[in-house]
């Protein structure tokens, strides 16, 4: 006995009031792209059924399942999903399949649960629990727990329908990716930067990304990082666009013109400058870093106030309070960590002050940019950016 269909439950969106239908629609084309991209040819149909999305699975999909089932899990909006067989909404046929699903594995506690969505359906809840209980026990010698159970049948209902399924396969959670709008990643080829990108798509954003590299000063290692975990990300978003900019030109300037103390907090405004006006170019509405107070110099809360302070638009930091530790193991979670941690050599690492400043005034800033063409070098970044699309 093989699922055919897989249930997939959302928790939040069903909340949305008139933004509900929206919603629904975005995580049912996400579903659909997730699978043609990571288990193709493996459903005939996603459709909406009250309070699901229901995805209809061929031969090759019931085949496939662990394929199906790990593709699934990473998309964004899903609280949990199950694998369920479906059958007439007839008590007796529900009993007979219910005992055939329950007499395999081994376990030794059990319970029912039934939801009821249709009213239509004669018998109540409670009675299905109670007769379809008695009925494996009888057939298994199991015993029934109520409040831990081994193994739980459950039972849904709904939509002229019973989909009948043992196995709830936890997804993100969140929101479908694309419902809360674009915000543009500044992505560096660390730890951090990744996992902020990650969180702001479980919240529904659409994310493209901006790297900046020294290259010809530097090797081409974390232009060749960032690609590598935007392969990793595009689990969660399965279109990205990845932007290129050249930050030596500026560096040369500002290496030769300004106090070396305040390198990094001057590397950072252009940056933030030139991943804004990219970003209104591409109607994004936000930037987004993975800043975590107080982990570098540069991420004293005074400094991010003089960076922030380049710009206009918001600057999204989701790490802000998250230790090392917790960032790691959610780099972990979402595979980027092992790529982050390859050897590069970033671009802000290069000609960095031994004795940066750490908490930079904003007044001795605008002072040591007066002595740069700032308008210009943006412009320059800019026109010089190379796009990437990963599809
Ligand atoms: P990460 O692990 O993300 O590199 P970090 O701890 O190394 O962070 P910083 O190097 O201070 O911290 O960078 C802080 C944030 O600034 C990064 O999370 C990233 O969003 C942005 N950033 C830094 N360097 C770059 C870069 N070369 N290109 C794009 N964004 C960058
Ligand atoms: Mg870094």
């Amino acid at each position: 006995m093989k699922p055919d269909v897989i249930l997939c439950h959302y928790g939040e969106i069903g909340l949305k009031g008139k933004n509900r239908g929206y919603f629904e629609k975005k995580l049912q084309e996400n579903l659909r792209s997730t699978l043609q991209r990571f288990s193709p040819e493996t459903f005939s149909s996603i459709g909406r059924m009250f309070g699901r999305l229901i995805i209809r699975l061929n031969e090759n999909g019931q085949n496939e399942l662990a394929s199906v089932k790990s593709a699934l899990k990473n998309v964004c909006g899903m609280v949990y999903c199950a694998p369920a067989i479906s059958a007439k909404q007839d008590k007796e046929t529900i009993i007979k399949l219910s005992v055939e699903l329950m007499s395999v594995g081994g376990y030794d506690s059990f319970r029912v649960t039934t939801r009821r969505t249709d009213k239509i359906f004669p018998v109540s809840k409670l009675k299905m629990n109670e007769d379809v209980g008695a009925a494996i026990l009888e057939a298994t010698g199991k015993k029934v727990n109520l409040k831990q159970p081994d193994k739980t049948c459950y039972i849904d209902i709904v939509d002229g329908k019973a989909f009948l399924y043992t196995e709830r396969i936890q997804g993100q959670g969140g929101l479908p990716v694309g419902v809360s709008g674009k915000v543009m990643s500044m992505l560096s080829g660390g730890i951090d930067s990744p996992v902020a990108s990650y969180y702001i798509m479980k919240r529904g954003a659409a994310v493209s990304f901006i790297h900046f590299h020294s290259v010809p000063f530097t090797n081409e290692a974390s232009i060749e990082k960032v690609r590598e975990m935007i392969e990793k990300l595009q689990v969660f978003q399965q279109r990205i666009s990845l932007h290129l900019v050249e930050l030596a030109p500026i560096q040369k300037e500002v290496m030769v013109l300004t106090s070396e103390k305040y390198r990094i907090i001057l590397y950072r405004r252009f940056m933030v400058r030139i991943a804004e006006k990219l970003a209104k170019k591409q109607r994004a509405v936000a930037l987004l870093t993975g800043d975590s107070l107080g982990q570098v110099a540069s991420q004293t809360l005074e400094n991010m106030s003089v960076i922030e302070e380049a710009i206009s638009m918001p600057l999204l930091r989701p790490l802000i309070g998250f230790d090392k530790l917790e960032i790691i193991n959610k780099a972990r979670a979402i595979d980027t960590y092992d790529i982050s941690i390859l050897p590069d050599q970033d671009c802000c690492a290069l000609f960095v002050p031994k004795h940066p400043a750490t908490k930079a005034r904003l007044k001795d800033i605008l002072s040591e940019e007066k002595k740069l063409k700032v308008d210009e070098m943006v412009q320059q970044a800019v026109a010089n950016i190379k796009i990437e699309q990963f599809d």
